[in-house]
């Protein structure tokens, strides 16, 4: 097999010695196929919107002398532009995740600001929605990471829950301590009353573009990649995010994270601003 994949006869090696070379070449393959297809994805995707806005240029110039009509073509053009770059941002977010050594530069972090932050990023699309929004759980935990990215996790995960379910729903952000045998974790789950997700497809809903319901997500301006931000920010914190759904009945998703226990300098910071 080695001989089959170097491409040329090579003199009988060490066992070891060989599983390691045919190992790193199956990976480097696996790496090239899988940049060719997020290349290819990328392309697909940047085409919608791009082929969006030159129709409705072309739609504009034909309707000149119809001020409504133009005024109608024109406003879509920024919703199309705004999609756009949209999903540019998200894209350059998750090649910067990939590159990045983030624990490097961790800081102590509370959950409850990061809670706080990323819902209240999402009051305007909750009220647009009409889904309520609840903090719920425990106070006072802590994690090591970097804010930004975590609000940007909760933060897709709270959006998802708000686009898949109906006006009037509930929304339950909650974090919570779980101590498992050696492992103490922070569980901070996202959970709705929506329209939930079939067992099949579970596994691929954290793949990069995939869409369960490519109509609903596209409406709602969605890309299929926010759930794949989240897996690489767990994935940076040291961390998971699984997901229980059932269809009709509605979905949580949790952001399993290492809890970090503060430290007594941070428990007095803690005190004098108390
Ligand atoms: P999108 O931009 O399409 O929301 P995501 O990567 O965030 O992309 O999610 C992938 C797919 O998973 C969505 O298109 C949707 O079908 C499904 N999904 C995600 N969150 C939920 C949820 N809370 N309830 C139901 N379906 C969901």
């Amino acid at each position: 097999d080695a001989d089959l994949l170097l491409g040329i006869r090579v003199a009988p090696l060490p066992e070891g010695l060989v599983l390691v070379l045919a190992d790193d070449l199956t990976h480097a393959r696996r790496v090239e196929a899988t940049r060719r297809d997020f290349v290819a994805n990328v392309s697909h995707e940047l085409k919608t919107p791009i082929g969006a806005i030159s129709l409705l240029a072309e739609a504009v110039e034909e309707a000149a002398d119809d001020p409504v009509a133009v005024r109608r073509f024109a406003a879509r053009m920024g919703i199309e532009s705004a999609r756009l770059a949209d999903l540019v941002a998200q894209i350059i977010d998750l090649s910067r995740l990939q590159g990045d050594d983030l624990m490097g530069q961790a800081e102590s972090i509370e959950v409850d600001d990061v809670l706080i932050e990323a819902v209240d990023r999402c009051r305007v699309d909750a009220e647009q929605h009409q889904v309520s929004i609840t903090i719920a759980g425990e106070s006072g935990l802590r994690v090591m990471g970097n804010h930004l990215q975590l609000s940007t996790a909760i933060g897709n995960l709270v959006e998802n829950a708000l686009v898949y379910s109906d006006p009037g729903a509930r929304v339950v952000v909650a974090a919570r301590r779980r101590v498992r045998s050696d492992d103490d974790y922070v569980d901070i789950t996202v959970s709705d009353n929506g329209v939930g997700i079939p067992g099949d497809q579970l596994e691929r809903i954290f793949e990069r573009f995939y869409r369960v319901d490519y109509a609903r997500s596209r409406a709602n301006g969605g890309s299929g990649l926010g759930l794949s931000i989240v897996k690489h920010i767990a994935a940076a914190h040291n961390g998971d995010v699984t997901v229980w759904s059932q269809p009709g009945r509605g979905s949580t998703f949790t952001l399993r994270l290492p809890i970090h226990l503060p430290t007594r300098q941070e428990l007095d910071d803690d005190a004098a601003v108390d």
